[in-house]
């Protein structure tokens, strides 16, 4: 039993892989090709935004839109520290100030009291500017967009979805680009919409946003190639990796409806016995993990035993990011990072992706549920 099964969805869809493939060899355009803004536009439509810039990975994505908005020293951008690293690596590129802040026990999404405080903690501080808001939405669950669009509005203050997890995520039918200034997302392999390599994408409703990301992607450039108006990046995306992810978006939205049946599933038959993710029912994850929280007992043994029975697993994240070496420096949310922290020591993440099978999914149950029961006998 494989934790993430790649080749299962590349069996389904081979055929049209390989031509699309071919196609591109064929033709030969390999840097910005035709499909890559073919891709552009059907990821446009499907995330209901105006503006795709296809980019070469999620965490470029993430610098993208600051290097646009000239973030740099002195500037505060708030991110949650439970998160994988490239959320606040890029703010550091920059020269701006990554501040930590916690997240809700319940959702592992960032929390708005958290967040309110350190807001108002930088500004009685008095030396950074807050600037921006970059919101993940962890393991394809949407963070609560509603309220922070607000109180990013109070404080005059960008708002980033980083939906390198969650892309295709739904609140009340509405994605993260209905409330975010920019969506960015990652389209490595394991992500819910995968490439066969590295690449990522910008999504706005914002056209001067758009055009200056259009920019940064290929160095800053200007109308005139050499004569270039910003400092830039090389950010594109490969034309065969559009070729591929053109074939993976045609299959996407119903993989997204399988995640969910599987992840309903697990719900029903481990809930009594580990914390499970609970959705309300407006909301649809994309379920890029499928995380509980383990409370009975010690999550690396449990973590051990499943693999002793064959069912791998994996901790995301096993250190928050503000207990990380590289990060220690930087301000975190008034009163700490209580819950980031107790999280890195009791979530763990079960098998999951749109083709695991009844059989396998019973056994991960089966597997885990001994384990936690012969713990407490
Ligand atoms: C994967 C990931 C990224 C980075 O994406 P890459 O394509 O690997 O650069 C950024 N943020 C989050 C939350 C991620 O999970």
């Amino acid at each position: 039993m494989s934790f993430i099964d790649l080749a299962a969805q590349r069996d389904l869809i081979r055929t049209d892989l390989d031509a699309a493939i071919k196609r591109v060899v064929d033709h030969g355009a390999f840097i910005l090709g035709p499909e890559v803004n073919e891709f552009e536009v059907e990821l446009g439509k499907f995330a209901e935004v105006d503006h795709v810039v296809g980019c070469s990975n999620g965490t470029d994505a993430l610098a993208m839109p600051l290097r646009v908005w000239g973030i740099g020293p002195g500037d505060a951008v708030f991110v949650p520290s439970f998160t994988f690293a490239a959320t606040a690596e890029i703010v550091t590129w920059f020269g701006a100030t990554p501040v930590f802040v916690d997240v809700d026990a319940a959702t592992c999404n960032m929390s708005l009291a958290s967040l309110q405080a350190a807001i108002q903690d930088v500004l009685q501080q008095g030396n950074l500017k807050p600037r921006v808001v970059i919101a993940v939405d962890l393991f394809g669950r949407l963070a609560d967009y509603p309220r922070l669009r607000e109180l990013c509005n109070q404080h005059g203050l960008y708002l980033v979805s980083d939906a390198a997890q969650g892309l295709g995520a739904t609140s009340n039918g509405l994605q993260a680009g209905h409330w975010a200034d920019v969506v960015t997302t990652s389209f490595f392999p394991a992500k819910p919409l995968g490439c066969y390599g590295d690449g990522g994408a910008v999504l706005t409703n914002n056209a001067e946003l758009a055009e200056g990301l259009l920019s940064v992607r290929v160095h800053g450039k200007g109308k005139d190639k050499y004569d270039n108006v910003r400092i830039g990046m090389n950010a594109r995306l490969d034309t065969l990796q559009a070729a591929v992810l053109l074939q993976k978006l045609a299959v996407f939205p119903q993989e997204i409806i399988a995640r969910n049946r599987i992840a309903a599933q697990y719900n029903a038959l481990l809930g009594d016995i580990v914390q499970v993710p609970e959705l309300s029912p407006q909301e649809v994850s994309t379920w890029a993990q499928y995380t509980i929280v383990v409370h009975s007992m010690d999550r690396d043994e449990l973590a051990e035993r499943m693999r002793q029975s064959g069912v791998p697993t994996a901790v995301y994240y096993p250190r928050s990011l503000h207990q990380q070496t590289a990060y220690r420096e930087f301000p975190c949310a008034p009163g700490g990072l209580p819950v980031s922290e107790a999280l890195s020591a009791t979530v763990l993440s079960l098998p999951m992706h749109p083709y695991l099978s009844q059989s396998d999914q019973a056994r991960v149950v089966s597997v885990l549920r001994q384990s936690v029961l012969r713990k407490a006998a």
